[in-house]
């Protein structure tokens, strides 16, 4: 329920009249077979008309699901997908484990001021050092 609310808030929040969306998802495999049926069964959930998702699995956790998803939620094989792992925050989980021992001793306000402070500074240095990555003629 909290992922397909996510999902649907996102979207009309993110879509701007756009109607594919893809969701990447380390269970998308599981979640794309009811999320439909969640949104036609709660009042609370409801996706801009002719909204249409595509279902994909990031790269990270495709390899521990079976062998069938790879064909049907890989990236590597959705038309428009681009060149993208779908793993966002397990991106972090190597710089974070530095700062870990320093934060665990915290307060829980002191503790997530901290992991926001180094998520924002780690999407600063994204943003700031995606030049190297873009070639323009
Ligand atoms: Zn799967």
């Amino acid at each position: 329920m909290n992922i397909d609310y996510s999902i649907c808030n996102a979207i009309k929040h993110a879509a701007n009249g756009i109607d594919n969306s893809l969701v990447i998802y380390d269970v998308g495999c599981q979640w794309n077979l009811h999320f439909a049926e969640c949104i036609n069964n709660c009042s609370g959930l409801s996706l801009p008309d002719n909204t249409e998702i595509v279902a994909a699995v990031g790269k990270f956790h495709l390899s521990a699901h079976k062998l069938l998803c790879f064909a049907r939620y890989s990236l590597n094989f959705i038309v428009g997908a681009g060149q993208v792992d779908g793993e966002i925050l397990e991106t972090l989980w190597a710089p974070f484990n530095k700062i870990s021992p320093t934060a665990r001793s915290m307060s829980q306000a002191h503790h997530q001021e901290i992991l926001d402070d180094h998520m924002w500074n780690s999407n600063w240095k994204k943003l700031v050092g995606i030049g190297e990555w873009v070639y323009l003629e």
